[in-house]
């Protein structure tokens, strides 16, 4: 694939695990300088390790940051600036869901799983914007969830908080197009990755394997592709909508769910 972002610069939320990373690498196939953030050290350690031994001569930047705390986001943006001269793509993915009903959802839980859906995307767009509008490029992609349109009980917060991600990527869309920045989303189903991995160690029956245990999810909630997604398959969306590829769509929804949308 010829992305048209060779030398370019990428931003990727959440990237030290699961979608986020399976794109830096995608990216970087590609040819773009990528930054990256996370909140533990570690895993954002290894995660760098990893990059720079698949693509010894990247340029890559890694930093702590949590998307939530405005402070480390314009911190993370001021140091995109001084070591690439700004950004050309800004994909914010960091984030992970909450599995609970109603009447298992405290207060607390929709407070978070609000600020996570919509402050995790408007600090990160309030701190890059200037490096945006410099680009001829730019380009702002979201990983939302099929939750956003096709609500499910037992994710009632996220649904709902996902929902209004996707209302106010739309209007972003609109406002941004003027500036010459194109804003899209990824409507992702169920996709191997880390959160998954950390709901299999929780599993009751651990005499499950991982390929067990993600089939049998698979068939019960009825994926017409009798499987979840690889992470690399949404890290290739989002590679599209990010880059030049997408040149004339803003504004779109792109489902990435084996099929599991069931509306119009
Ligand atoms: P992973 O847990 O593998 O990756 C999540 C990444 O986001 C990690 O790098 C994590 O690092 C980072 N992260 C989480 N919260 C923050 C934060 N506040 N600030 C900065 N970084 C953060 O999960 P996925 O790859 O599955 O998730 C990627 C996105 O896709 C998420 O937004 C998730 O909600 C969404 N999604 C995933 C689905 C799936 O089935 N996998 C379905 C629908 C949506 P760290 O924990 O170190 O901060």
């Amino acid at each position: 694939m010829n992305a048209l972002i060779e030398g370019r610069v990428a931003v990727v939320t959440g990237g030290s695990s699961g979608i986020g990373f399976e794109t830096l690498r995608l990216l970087l196939g590609e040819g773009a300088k990528v930054a990256f953030c996370g909140r533990d050290n570690d895993r954002l350690a290894s995660a760098l390790a990893a990059l720079q031994s698949e693509y010894p001569q990247a340029e890559i930047l890694a930093r702590r940051c949590d998307v939530l705390k405005e402070e480390e986001v314009n911190a993370f943006a001021a140091e995109v600036q001084a070591r690439f001269g700004g950004a050309d793509m800004l994909i914010n993915n960091a984030g992970q869901g909450f599995v609970a009903h109603f009447d298992e959802t405290p207060r607390a839980a929709w407070l978070r799983e609000a600020q996570l859906k919509l402050f995790g995307v408007i600090n990160p767009l309030q701190a890059f914007l200037p490096q945006l509008e410099r680009s001829d490029i730019a380009s702002v992609t979201c990983v939302n969830s099929l939750l956003a349109l096709q609500p499910e009980e037992h994710m009632i917060a996220t649904s709902a908080a996902r929902a209004a991600l996707l209302n106010m990527t739309l209007t972003l869309s609109k406002e941004l197009v003027g500036k010459g920045i194109r804003v899209n989303s990824v409507l992702l189903g169920m996709v191997e990755s880390g959160q998954w991995r950390r709901r299999f160690e929780a599993r009751q029956d651990k005499s499950q394997s991982w390929h067990a245990w993600t089939a049998d999810i698979a068939r019960k909630r009825g994926i017409p592709m009798q499987r979840l997604g690889k992470p690399q398959e949404p890290a290739q969306a989002l590679l599209f909508l990010a880059s030049p590829l997408a040149s004339f769509t803003t504004g779109a929804a792109l489902d990435v769910s084996g099929g599991f949308c069931r509306h119009l």
